[in-house]
């Protein structure tokens, strides 16, 4: 297992779920983690009682809060952008404040939180970027996904393209493609269905593998991308995804 001992890593949408989990597997390698959300008591909560892991408020749609949270920082070595929301429908559901909340919340964000880490990244010369994407994404149509997948699809594209900027400058970029992973968010998907059971069987049907991933399998890989073992791997997108994609 690779130590992450001396560096400093920003994570998002930190409370819950894959960020949640990413975190707190950084902090177990070493790390020292900054763990952010929106959610201000229930980041206030991971942080309790575990040395090395910072909580902090941050809105990732709030561009100032972004500006002064980064700035009061020491310099990074890692960034996890984990941030993101599931929009249900077709392009016919897909309303202008849908499309907006999207793009803001998978991609516009990602693109400031990244724009004010990178400088410090720079003047190191090291850093890792880890992007949450998603298999659906320009790796796979879904249904009932238009415009998540689209600002997914965005993602990627920022990686790739953050990754060929910075080659040479000892700044790597990378993202990962989940397929169906527990957490508070997706429950409620599933709940809003009105068919809780249905979704679910319907869900895990998808999976070739008969399951859900967990948080913790995703967080494995931000370790492996955010570390040195990584060092000779920048824009790519890593699918975990009980095979959904085969
Ligand atoms: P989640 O959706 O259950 O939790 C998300 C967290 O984001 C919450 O703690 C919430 O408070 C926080 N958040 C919401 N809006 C925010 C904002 N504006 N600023 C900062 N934080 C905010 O967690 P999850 O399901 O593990 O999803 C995390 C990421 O993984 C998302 O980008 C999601 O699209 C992606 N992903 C999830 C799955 C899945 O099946 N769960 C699959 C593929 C990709």
């Amino acid at each position: 297992e690779q130590s992450l001992e001396g560096k400093t890593a920003l994570v998002t949408a930190a409370a819950n779920g894959i960020g949640r989990a990413s975190a707190e597997a950084l902090v177990n390698r070493g790390a020292t983690v900054i763990a952010t959300d929106i959610d201000a008591a229930a980041i206030r909560s991971v942080a309790e009682g575990t040395q090395n892991i910072e909580g902090h408020a941050l809105d990732v749609l709030d561009t100032d809060a972004i500006a002064a949270l980064i700035g009061s920082l020491p310099p990074l070595q890692i960034l996890v952008n984990c941030a993101g929301w599931v929009h249900d429908g077709t392009i016919l559901d897909c309303e202008d404040a849908d499309w907006d909340r999207a793009f803001n919340l998978n991609s516009k964000s990602l693109y400031q939180v990244t724009k004010a880490v990178l400088p410090g990244m720079l003047t190191h010369g090291s850093g890792s970027i880890v992007n949450i994407a998603s298999i659906v994404s320009s790796e796979k149509g879904v249904p009932r996904r238009f415009v998540y997948g689209a600002s997914k699809a965005a993602i990627i594209g920022m990686t790739k393209s953050i990754a060929a900027d910075y080659v040479q400058s000892g700044i790597r970029c990378n993202a990962i493609c989940p397929g169906t992973v527990e957490s508070p968010s997706l429950k409620d998907r599933l709940k809003a269905t009105g068919d809780f059971d249905k979704a679910h069987s319907a869900f895990t049907a998808r999976q070739p593998m008969g399951r859900f991933g967990t948080p913790d399998e995703i967080a494995e890989m931000v370790c492996y991308l955010a570390g040195d073992m990584s060092a000779f791997t920048t824009g790519q997108a890593f699918a975990i995804d009980g095979g959904w994609s085969i």
